[in-house]
């Protein structure tokens, strides 16, 4: 089957640091062939990540805030989930989008082949289709080949009870009671879709906090929130057996203390990470370097140990998040066309969709506390914020970090309802080298939860004295 399919650029996977990759070499006029073994592109994100989870968080935040708007003299009564009908509408949300890959594909005329992809040699992948397989030959490659849900080895993974992140979102029930084993951004999200749809919820988290990486205080009102709303948040607890028995799955724990208890749940999802890739590629086959725990090495240009071989996204290594791949994506495929560009930016924004959302950007305040980074902060509480109050929800906070040297802003924290959208913002403030008195100064529109940033900024340099 030798020299079946040549193309300049080949891309091995679709996700969106692959169809971004794919599609902008061919936007540069290079012959690309893009390498998927699901017959829908869009890979993780969008077949069984952020998009379908998005879809179930916005029917949940329909469901919770209904439920709380009783408070305040409107009540619906209990909601009635039709789950065949909700997972379609997900379906749908997710189908419109692969299927738009698949015509931004054709109009670009990147061929696109179905098949698990190997290398077998420095310029050549062999593709396992359908109809047998097929050799795949290039000048540049980019591998955009992901990653995967972690397993435990003291979990019966084979049980159908036991999930990962996509067996949770496929949405096949709403179990009586749920584990979701590890509390990070995943977990929580799914915890957050399976409590609003009447799961009793228990999260258990290996750290002190849940979602690490974000600053406690920032946390605190989510995890206000859902310790009323879930079964239990166990924190510095460890899971150490789960036993599959008829009458349900038999999880073990043990706290911090050494003391153990065991409890029984219909459906546990284990969320305790992801793994690259890199290792079930035969990337040896073409030269290029994998570490012990399956990533792919790459210098500013995305290249790989093998100049003409490039990697992008989640294969790479942290943060594993869409929006990093794309940006990576764009970087290969412009280098592949001889463009001198490089991976060089400033920040990477991290967003829990949960309910409330917590945003976070550049240098949080415990990073500085530990890496002896010297610091100014300015904090808005969202009780002082008109439209949070009329959004019956005004337990957000809004923290921006400053270099006391020249005032510029040098990361932010903010949790809230939209947080996540509000945190570009801060982004772009950080890439453009903006100060407090930039962000102070910009008129924002009132009344706005983006008038928190302006609040926040103000707070540091001193010019709000009273809250309004
Ligand atoms: P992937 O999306 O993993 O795509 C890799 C593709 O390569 C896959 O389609 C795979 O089938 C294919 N492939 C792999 N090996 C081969 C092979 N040998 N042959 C052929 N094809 C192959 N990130 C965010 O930024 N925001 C979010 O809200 C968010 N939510 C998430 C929710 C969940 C539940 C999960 C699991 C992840 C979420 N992520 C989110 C992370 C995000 O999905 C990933 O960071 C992103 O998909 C990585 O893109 P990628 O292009 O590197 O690889």
């Amino acid at each position: 089957d030798k020299g079946d399919m040549h193309a300049e650029v080949v891309v091995l996977g679709s996700g969106p640091g692959g169809y971004t990759a794919a599609f902008r070499a061919a936007d540069l006029g290079k012959d690309v062939i893009l390498i998927e073994r699901y017959p829908s592109l869009g890979g993780v994100c969008l077949n069984v990540g952020c998009i379908p989870s998005k879809a179930l968080l916005h029917a949940a935040k329909v469901i919770s805030e209904a439920d709380e708007m009783a408070d305040h003299g409107i009540g619906f009564g209990k909601p009635q989930v039709d789950v065949d009908k909700l997972r379609g509408w997900k379906d749908s949300v997710v189908k419109q989008l692969t299927g738009g890959l698949s015509g931004l594909a054709k109009q670009r005329k990147v061929r696109t082949v179905e098949g698990r992809g190997s290398f077998s040699g420095p310029n050549a992948i062999t593709v396992e289709t359908g109809e047998g397989s097929k050799t795949v030959t290039f000048d540049q490659c980019i591998i955009a080949a992901g990653s995967q849900p972690v397993k435990l080895p003291f979990v019966p993974h084979d049980d159908p009870r036991v999930v990962d992140s996509t067996g949770a979102l496929e949405l096949d029930g709403i179990p009586e009671r749920m584990l979701v084993l590890g509390g990070g951004i995943i977990g929580f999200e799914m915890a957050t879709v399976y409590d609003a749809l009447g799961s009793a919820v228990t999260v258990v988290e290996l750290m002190d906090q849940i979602i690490p990486g974000c600053d406690k205080d920032i946390i605190k009102p989510l995890q206000k929130r859902m310790e009323k709303r879930l079964a239990a948040i166990r924190l510095k607890t460890k899971v150490t057996a789960v036993e599959a028995r008829e009458d349900g799955l038999h999880v073990t724990f043990e706290s911090e203390d050494g003391k153990s208890d065991t409890d029984r749940f219909d459906k546990v999802l284990v969320a305790v990470g992801r793994t690259p890739n890199g290792k079930l590629i035969d990337a040896d086959k073409a030269g290029v370097a994998v570490t012990d725990r399956g990533f792919i090495e790459v210098d500013h240009q995305q290249r790989t140990n093998v100049p003409h071989i490039f990697a992008i996204g989640d294969v790479v290594g942290q943060p594993m998040l869409a929006h990093k791949a794309v940006h990576e994506g764009k970087v290969a495929a412009e280098v592949t066309a001889g463009h001198k560009r490089a991976f060089d930016a400033m920040v990477i924004p991290s967003v829990a969709y949960t309910d409330p959302e917590v945003a976070w950007v550049g240098v949080t305040e415990e990073q500085a506390k530990r890496d002896g980074i010297r610091y100014g902060k300015g904090v808005f509480p969202w009780a002082a914020s008109g439209r949070s109050l009329s959004n019956a929800r005004s337990e957000g906070i809004t923290k921006l970090i400053f270099d006391p040297e020249d005032d510029r802003v040098i990361g932010a924290a903010i949790v809230g309802t939209n947080a996540g959208d509000l945190i570009a913002e801060v982004a772009l403030a950080i890439e453009m080298g903006a100060d407090a008195v930039d962000l102070g100064h910009t008129i924002h529109p009132h009344p706005t939860l983006s008038e928190t940033v302006n609040f926040a900024a103000e707070m540091f340099e001193g010019t709000i004295t009273d809250l309004m």
